[in-house]
């Protein structure tokens, strides 16, 4: 990193991060297109949980190419100044990497959806069978991550 002040290298830094984020943007590899999809997300011990309905672009290019980039950000906060250059941008960042596998057992379906309902409620739910056969749960395993923060 370029700013090696601003870089967090602390893992429990980085998931208190993702813990205040309330978007994961996915970075995808369509062929020789980059295609970015916010998705709402849950994080639990290195796995990211995100789930969709059952068609659509990003489940076409996970397909064909499991590899992806999430990113992450919490405590925005635009710094005004009289100069231009003196504005900036408060804020912290984490950008992981890893491989995203769509989840095929009922019972780890409704373990990645209590994740994500957890990040955004903190409270565990039930899911019918029907509804859960009705979409798709995709879980990105982490292999790296950094972080970084400005502020
Ligand atoms: C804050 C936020 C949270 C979201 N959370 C979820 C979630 O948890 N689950 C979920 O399935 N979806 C979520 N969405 C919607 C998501 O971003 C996608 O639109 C959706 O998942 C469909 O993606 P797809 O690749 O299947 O696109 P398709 O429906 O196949 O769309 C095809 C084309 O539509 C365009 N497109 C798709 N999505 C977007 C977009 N968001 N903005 C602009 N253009 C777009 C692109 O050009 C893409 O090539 C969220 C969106 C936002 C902004």
């Amino acid at each position: 990193m370029r700013r090696k002040e601003r870089e967090i290298k602390d893992l429990a830094t980085m998931e208190k991060i993702i813990g205040g984020s309330s978007v994961c943007r996915m970075g995808l590899c369509d062929g020789d297109r980059p295609y970015v999809v916010p998705m709402n997300f849950g994080y639990r011990e290195g796995k990211v949980y995100m789930h969709c309905a059952p068609e659509g672009r990003k489940l076409d290019v996970i397909g064909k190419n499991p590899h992806v980039c999430l990113e992450f950000e919490a405590d925005l906060q635009m710094k005004y100044a009289q100069e231009a250059c003196d504005f900036t941008m408060y804020y912290k960042s984490v950008i992981a990497w890893g491989r995203a596998e769509v989840l095929k057992e009922p019972e780890e379906k409704a373990r990645g959806m209590n994740v994500i309902m957890g990040h955004y409620t903190g409270k565990e739910y039930d899911f019918p069978a029907q509804a859960l056969a009705r979409i798709v749960v995709i879980r990105v395993d982490v292999d790296e991550m950094t972080g970084k923060q400005n502020g």
